[in-house]
């Protein structure tokens, strides 16, 4: 019975909080974009829900004046490089990501002219300052496109070895990995998704390219979590399992109410800095309108080139 009680009146603080959230962001004329690894009511109350690609597009094209970014710090930073007049603030200022803390500038300047001068593609999930040593950015669901329109051979990637192991090969194109990883996708195995087919033989594969190359070589499909959203839709295939971080879930069975969806290591398909954002904070921040991410002009200046050259590429019909 407390149990019972305490869930109405959480709801109703939820609901409270959610009614206070929409009126600020009138106020404030803003908007808020969230990842689609945030949490179920980030989600619900956002007013784009979607992936790096997605939400940089988003940013770079938002007329609100104040962009609240529910997701990781590299994001924010990213939606600040395209929006320099824009304010943008992430509600939790701790919500890192372990892969971009995985390269900074100094190392990657070094390994770039170890390498000749080699073009740098550089996966959004890393810092302004990495992305500005960068030529090119990208996001999981552009990758092959972006390695392909560069004229050189040999390309450098960073931070992700799994995703530029995927990529290398999807394309005729050297790739030249770094050494970094997401503990979240990275920690998926083989066995695990295996056990879980087991049970479920019908349930078609689709992973990450984030994930080991073992588990991206026996996936039915290797696809990015818009990817994901999209291919559960269309496909006619009824149950799923789902190699990427567990937010997705809410989205995939919001969308296919009457389809099957698997996490092969829920545990473990759970990235803590995600789930850093919670209603509270959104509150506050949007009435504060703090903690703000900002990029030095210098470094502003340099990154967005890497930036806009991805989305340039992106919009091109392939
Ligand atoms: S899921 Fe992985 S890549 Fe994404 S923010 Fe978390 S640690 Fe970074």
């Amino acid at each position: 019975m407390v149990m019972l009680a305490d869930q109405r009146s959480e709801t109703k603080s939820k609901a409270q909080l959610a009614d206070r959230i929409r009126e600020l962001k009138q106020q404030q004329h803003a908007i808020i974009l969230a990842h689609l690894y945030q949490r179920p009511e980030i989600q619900e109350i956002a007013d784009y829900v979607g992936d790096s690609l997605g939400l940089s597009q988003q940013a770079a094209a938002a007329d609100a004046g104040v962009i609240v970014f529910c997701g990781v710090h590299f994001m924010a930073e990213s939606a600040s490089i395209l929006s320099p007049g824009k304010i943008v603030i992430l509600p939790e200022p701790n919500a890192g990501c372990t892969m971009a803390d995985m390269v900074d500038a100094d190392e990657l300047r070094a390994r770039k002219q170890e390498l000749g001068g080699i073009p740098v593609v550089c996966y959004v999930n890393s810092s302004a300052a990495v992305k500005a040593e960068s030529d090119i950015c990208c996001t999981s669901r552009n990758a092959v496109q972006i390695v392909d329109s560069l004229p050189e051979q040999r390309v450098l990637f960073v931070p992700d070895r799994n995703l530029g192991h995927w990529v290398g090969t999807q394309t005729s194109k050297e790739v030249i990995t770094w050494d970094g990883f997401c503990n979240t996708h990275d920690s998926i195995t083989q066995a695990e998704i295996d056990r879980v087919h087991a049970l479920h033989p019908a349930a078609l594969v689709m992973v990450h390219p984030e994930c080991r190359p073992e588990v991206t070589a026996r996936a039915d499909r290797v696809l990015s979590t818009s990817g994901m959203l999209r291919f559960a839709k269309e496909s006619p295939a009824t149950e799923f399992i789902v190699g990427t971080e567990q937010g997705i879930m809410y989205q995939l069975t919001k969308d296919n109410p009457g389809k099957q969806f698997y996490l092969p290591s829920p545990a473990k398909q759970y990235c803590a800095n995600m789930k850093k954002v919670t209603l509270p904070k959104l509150a506050w921040a949007l009435e504060h309108l703090q903690p703000r991410v900002t990029v030095p002009d210098e470094i502003r200046r340099r990154a967005v080139r890497s930036l806009e050259r991805m989305l340039e590429v992106s919009s091109r019909r392939i």
